[in-house]
């Protein structure tokens, strides 16, 4: 049986938990399409002076909580179809760490690696031209995702403050400080997905001094995170990228394994340690696997050979449908990514919060408040699994996400 794709994986979840709530069922059957999706072709001047077109979209999933919010991803897997779902997640994602927010996804088809700097700042405006008549501080707040970062978030900035006719930070979050982006942005997904991680340890009563951690994926969020839970004495033994994975049974030494990857283009190939292969990452006999890098690398036949004691996902939807039931006959917990990488649009809010203010927080109360949210709302979905008798983690998550989004849609109404 082929194992479906992220839109089937979201809808899938949300049918799970809708058991455990009691939402109407017209607003169920809103909450299930996207509101709105724009396909746009963007022609670009490449250097060589030819011209090249790159599809690229912008779905807008629910706002009845506020504007849509949600990152920009440059990758060659992205389609209509992956867009919305990873736009239906970060409307469950802000619901559940409960920000004034809705979701929104958007991204462009195309290799980055193959293209140049200039080429990515053409591609970047041209797409911002395209899509800014639906974007705005009040509307749709883009941010960062999959290959692109506070550089990319700069030239939409500009892009967008050019045709307004003044600068407009507060368009987008991800932003580098010295133009409106706030301390801890750049860290905060990585960082939440360690504080998560610590608050896992502790409920399942694993000691994070002695704890095993394999991260797949080593490019923002997996490098910081294996940071931070080394920081916090935990033995990161395994690390991956698409070139492979390293291994040290006894805990990398993750500042080098850093140092050596910013020498070397981004990539891990090439580094002095032990070389397995990312399948055999994600079946390593370890207390926590934190997938960081893609969806869909949970198969079944992954989650049949699995050994981790939990699962703590950092990437959006890494574990397919099919593969999260078996996870739970054989009792392997996982922390939903709704939950688990939802630092990066906490501390997204806190920039925009703090640009509608004109004012700016040091890095102290930014990760103070990242931590308070993110305990919060780790502590709510643990109460609604325990009080609910709730299956899986992800299901009770769900519950709290849909009864927040479908209040806001009970109360507004419908109109016209
Ligand atoms: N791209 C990140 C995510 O998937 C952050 C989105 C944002 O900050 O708006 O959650």
């Amino acid at each position: 049986m082929s194992e479906s794709g992220p839109l089937d994986n979201m809808l899938a979840q949300m049918e799970q938990a809708r058991e455990y709530v009691d939402i109407d069922d017209g607003i169920f059957e809103r909450l299930k399409s996207p509101e709105r999706t724009l396909s746009v072709s963007l022609p670009v001047r490449m250097d060589d002076g030819s011209v090249e077109v790159f599809d690229a979209y912008r779905c807008q999933f629910d706002s009845a909580r506020g504007p849509y919010k949600g990152g920009i991803r440059y990758h060659p897997t992205v389609s209509e179809e992956e867009v919305s779902a990873l736009a239906g997640w970060m409307t469950w994602k802000t619901a559940l760490v409960d920000l004034p927010f809705g979701g929104a996804k958007g991204g462009i088809v195309c290799e980055p690696k193959d293209l140049s700097d200039n080429e990515i700042e053409q591609l970047t405006r041209r797409y911002t031209e395209g899509i800014r008549r639906m974007i705005g501080p009040e509307t749709d707040i883009p941010a960062p995702d999959m290959n692109t970062d506070e550089r990319t978030m700069a030239w939409v900035m500009d892009t967008y403050s050019v045709y307004q006719g003044y600068a407009v930070p507060e368009v987008v979050t991800g932003k580098p400080p010295e133009i409106g982006g706030t301390e801890g942005r750049v860290e905060a997904t990585g960082r939440g997905v360690s504080i998560v991680t610590e608050e896992t340890f502790e409920y399942f009563d694993t000691d994070i001094e002695s704890a095993d951690v394999a991260i797949q994926g080593f490019g923002n969020v997996g490098s910081v995170t294996a940071d931070l839970l080394t920081e916090r004495g935990a033995n990161v033994v395994a690390v991956s990228d698409v070139t492979g994975a390293i291994y040290d049974p006894d805990g990398l030494d993750i500042e080098d394994v850093q140092a050596y990857t910013e020498s070397n283009g981004g990539r891990l190939e090439g580094y002095d340690a032990e070389t397995i292969s990312n399948d055999d990452l994600l079946t390593l006999d370890v207390d926590a696997l934190i997938p960081a890098a893609i969806e869909d690398v949970i198969t079944v036949d992954v989650a049949e050979r699995l050994e981790a004691d939990v699962v703590v996902e950092a990437a959006n939807g890494p574990t397919t449908f099919d593969a999260a039931q078996v996870l739970e006959e054989r009792d392997v917990p996982v922390v939903p990514d709704i939950l688990a990488n939802a630092g990066g649009v906490i501390v997204s809010y806190l920039e925009w919060v703090q640009n509608s203010q004109q004012y700016s927080w040091d890095v102290e109360e930014v990760n103070r408040d990242l931590r308070q949210r993110l305990t919060e709302a780790f502590d709510e979905m643990l109460g609604a699994y325990e009080a609910r008798n709730i299956p899986t983690l992800r299901t009770a998550a769900y519950t709290i996400a849909l009864e927040r989004s479908a209040d806001a849609h009970e109360y507004r109404g419908l109109f016209p």
